[in-house]
């Protein structure tokens, strides 16, 4: 009997296996066909500066715009897109439409920057780092504009074959942020090793600091740590003023997040950032 379950229960795992199998591999195609289609958009958010209120910059989030009208975030399919490798065309595909896009922002006054989400996979291309020069050169945007932002994780689990390419990068003037700063399992000596010149502070450590005294610590630290070694901070998250006002008064310079505007087409960025032209 005892066997007879064993086998049962082996059929209905293995059924599982195949399935999801099934519903993974149906994704990729439909991924494939949206980057033969031009379905996926890049929406904007703004970043301000907590003292003055005036956008510096803007975050490009990639949407896919799927066949039955739903748009779908990044969250449902970045990792589909990372299992294919389309994640590479995927990513060359948001990197070049930012950075047009950030060429255009210049005519609203100075340096607008843009950040681009980067993932490991992309990195681990040989070709990466030429890959982005040859965009710099054919969208013209200067490369101080641009940001790349990568998590703590993508660091820590490729050290060595990572640092070739952010030096190459770092050398061509281009930045480099750490995304979702303090939720990887890292020892901080990267930030010694690693040409960074960004932190963004994750969302989890902005959504309670009214509340939770332990995450006003942990800010406090990160903007002092910062301040050290000289680096940028940017807190992620912030959807209403008591946050800003705490981030500001502990000494954060700039922010993003739904109080300030949530992703948007490019042409509403445009409009936001026209309303706010000197
Ligand atoms: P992320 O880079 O940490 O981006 C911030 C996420 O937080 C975005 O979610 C943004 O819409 C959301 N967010 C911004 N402000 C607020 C706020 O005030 N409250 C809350 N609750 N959320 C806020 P989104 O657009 O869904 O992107 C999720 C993640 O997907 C990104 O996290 C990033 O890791 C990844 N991603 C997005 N676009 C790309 C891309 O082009 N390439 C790669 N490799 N990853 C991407
Ligand atoms: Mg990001
Ligand atoms: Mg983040
Ligand atoms: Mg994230």
């Amino acid at each position: 009997r005892a066997k007879r379950e064993g086998r049962n229960c082996w059929r209905f795992y293995s059924h599982d296996i195949e399935e999801s199998l099934r519903t993974r591999m149906a994704l990729q195609r439909s991924l494939q066909h949206a980057m033969e289609t031009r379905a996926f958009d890049v929406y904007y958010q703004p970043k301000v500066d907590l003292l003055t209120g005036a956008i510096v910059g803007a975050e490009a989030l990639v949407r896919w715009r799927r066949g039955d009208g739903v748009l779908v975030g990044p969250a449902d399919f970045i990792a589909g897109t990372e299992e294919s490798g389309l994640i590479v065309e995927l990513g060359l595909f948001v990197l070049e439409e930012a950075c047009r896009a950030a060429q255009l922002w210049q005519s609203c006054g100075a340096g607008i920057s843009v950040a681009v989400n980067v993932s490991p996979r992309q990195l681990t291309e040989d070709t990466f780092a030429g890959r982005v020069s040859d965009i710099l050169e054919r969208t013209r945007l200067p490369a101080g504009l641009l940001q790349l932002e990568i998590t703590e994780g993508t660091l820590v689990n490729q050290l060595e074959h990572h640092r070739t390419a952010m030096e190459w990068l770092k050398d061509h003037g281009v930045l480099i942020a750490i995304d979702d700063f303090g939720t990887g399992y890292s020892s901080l000596s990267y930030l010694k090793r690693f040409p960074i010149d960004v932190l963004k502070i994750d969302q989890h450590f902005v959504r309670n600091l009214l509340v939770d005294r332990s995450d006003r610590a942990i800010i406090t630290a990160i903007v002092q740590m910062a301040q050290g070694l000289g680096l940028q901070l940017v807190a992620e998250g912030v959807e209403d003023a008591g946050q800003a006002e705490t981030l500001a008064a502990l000494g954060c310079r700039t922010a993003q997040g739904y109080f300030y505007g949530r992703p948007m087409p490019l042409p509403a960025f445009r409009q936001l950032l026209e309303s706010r032209c000197p």
